[in-house]
């Protein structure tokens, strides 16, 4: 056990997927590889020229602000952020400063509750492209694309769990739809401040934080947890070598696997800033916000709980299905045509653990099977040819004992290249499972009366021979023989 308790606080910034820029009309697309051809004199900094505030934008993050159970400010304002770069055309960086549009908010990760401090709106810089000679090309297709911040109070307290808040959040903004939020195509980036402190002295009343480092230019979730890990072990080593931390800001080096200084505390900037002047506050109503709130969908926390206490799945398969919302949709599509079967079937009503199975058998179909036929379910599932009512009917037939589980490999391979309906797969692949009793009768006699070996050594007791006259009756009819039935046929027979 460490005698250290590091302490962290997360500062992440994500791009909203609006259709246009912050401020003006141009459009803000990632995708666009040829510079600067989404720029106009608003977000190139002209002289004379106007912001017009995104509306879209504003809404993205007051809706983000909500499903953080954040307060959301009546009315909030922009300021100027100053200071000098050659991505930044106009000078400054229009932010919020004193007042952000959401702030208080907190989101549970496990069983810990990490605050959220602020969410506040910006807008992104342009990009710069260092060339191997003396000189630097600059792309202002990302200036002025809608920013928002995110700053949580120090209370994450493991690399683990900075880790999980990125993922958690970036996931709750997947499912509000206002930013994909790819780590690695730099549309969620992630500022880890870590710092820490002696367990040992309580004996103060207000618990002091230690001196905290920055550390920047995490382009990954793995950046994210090996860097914090990395500057933990560092500062602790200092910290036993009796040596002061130095507040400073950090970056990590992806090849090394450490963290190198960038600046420190006495070279950091004075922004100055003030409000900016060419935009009015914005104001933002209660109708307006209960009408965001009731666009906010069900989250992921909602939805794990709700498919453990709905589905019993396993906390795998959940997290596998809640992770992937499309996923998660196609799922929920096929029990539904279950459930319709359920209603419709001339049998008997389906017992309780009757439906248990066949959700367990779509989950296990649909998680693990399937994949073996794609290179990336979660993305094939966007555009997957089997339809929710086939997948339910492939399901049924495999419950019904209809196909074995040999037969089943075979038709959703086929389902998943064609679409066909899997009742027309098996019957032209001829992979209809016997489970005829008269049927398999009458084969099984035939084997017994051509294997008087096997079979009196199972009566001698050599339970292995069963396996062997099983196969007999497997061979006979290439596999489509129920083996269940057959076992108990055999039982009968051979008692
Ligand atoms: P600064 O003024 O240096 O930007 P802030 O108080 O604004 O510092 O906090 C920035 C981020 O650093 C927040 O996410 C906050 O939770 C975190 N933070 C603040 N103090 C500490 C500390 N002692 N250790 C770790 N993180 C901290
Ligand atoms: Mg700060
Ligand atoms: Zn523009």
């Amino acid at each position: 056990m460490s005698k250290y308790q590091p302490t962290i606080g997360l500062e992440i910034h994500v791009q909203l997927k609006t259709k246009t820029k912050m401020f003006c009309d141009c459009l803000n697309d990632f995708q666009e590889k040829r510079p600067n051809i989404n720029i106009c004199p608003i977000c190139t900094g002209q002289p004379g020229t106007l912001p017009v505030i995104n509306k879209k934008a504003v809404e993205m993050v007051i809706k983000t602000g909500l499903a953080l159970s954040c307060t959301i400010a009546e009315e909030s304002f922009f300021e100027r952020k100053n200071y000098f770069y050659p991505d930044l055309p106009k000078g400054y960086q229009i932010s919020q400063y004193k007042i952000p549009l959401c702030a208080n908010g907190k989101l549970k990760i496990d069983d810990r509750e990490i605050r959220i401090r602020r969410i506040h709106l910006e807008e992104d810089t342009g990009k710069l492209i260092h060339s191997k000679e003396n000189f630097s090309l600059v792309d202002f297709n990302r200036a002025g694309v809608p920013l928002m911040e995110l700053v949580t109070e120090p209370d994450i307290c493991s690399s683990k769990e900075a880790r999980k808040f990125a993922q958690e959040l970036q996931l709750i903004l997947r499912y509000l739809g206002v930013s994909d939020a790819d780590m690695e195509k730099g549309q969620m980036r992630v500022e880890a401040n870590v710092s820490l402190r002696n367990k040992n002295q309580r004996a103060e009343k207000k618990q002091v934080l230690g001196t905290k480092v920055e550390i920047k230019n995490l382009n990954s979730f793995r950046a994210v947890e090996k860097a914090i890990e990395y500057e933990i072990e560092r500062q602790e080593e200092l910290l036993e070598r009796k040596e002061k931390i130095i507040q400073e800001t950090r970056g990590w080096n992806e090849t090394k696997q450490k963290t190198f200084s960038q600046r420190t505390k006495e070279e950091a900037e004075d922004y100055r800033y003030f409000p900016e002047p060419d935009l009015p506050p914005l104001k933002i109503t209660a109708n307006q916000i209960l009408k965001l709130k009731s666009e906010i969908p069900e989250l992921p926390a909602e939805k794990r709980k709700r498919f453990k206490k709905e589905y019993g799945l396993s906390e795998k398969d959940i997290e596998i299905l809640v992770n992937f919302k499309p996923l998660g949709n196609y799922f929920e599509e096929i029990i539904s045509e279950l459930k319709e079967w359920e209603k419709t079937s001339l049998n008997k009503k389906p017992s309780k653990t009757e439906v248990g199975k066949l959700i367990k058998l779509t989950a296990n179909y649909l998680i693990s099977e399937l994949k073996k036929y794609t290179k990336n379910l979660e993305e094939d599932i966007r555009r997957i040819k089997i339809t929710p009512e086939n997948f339910a009917e492939f399901i049924i037939l495999i419950h019904q004992g209809k196909i074995s589980s040999t037969g089943a490999q075979i038709t959703l391979e086929e389902m998943y290249k064609t679409g066909a309906d899997p009742s027309h797969i098996i019957k032209e692949k001829n992979l209809t499972q016997v489970s005829d009793e008269n049927e398999l009768e009458k084969i099984i006699e035939e084997i017994i009366k051509n294997n008087p070996q096997p079979v009196q050594d199972y009566k001698n007791g050599k339970t292995e021979a069963l396996q062997f006259l099983i196969g007999q009756v497997m061979k006979e009819t290439k596999g489509r023989a129920n083996p269940k039935i057959v076992a108990r046929l055999f039982g009968q027979k051979l008692k």
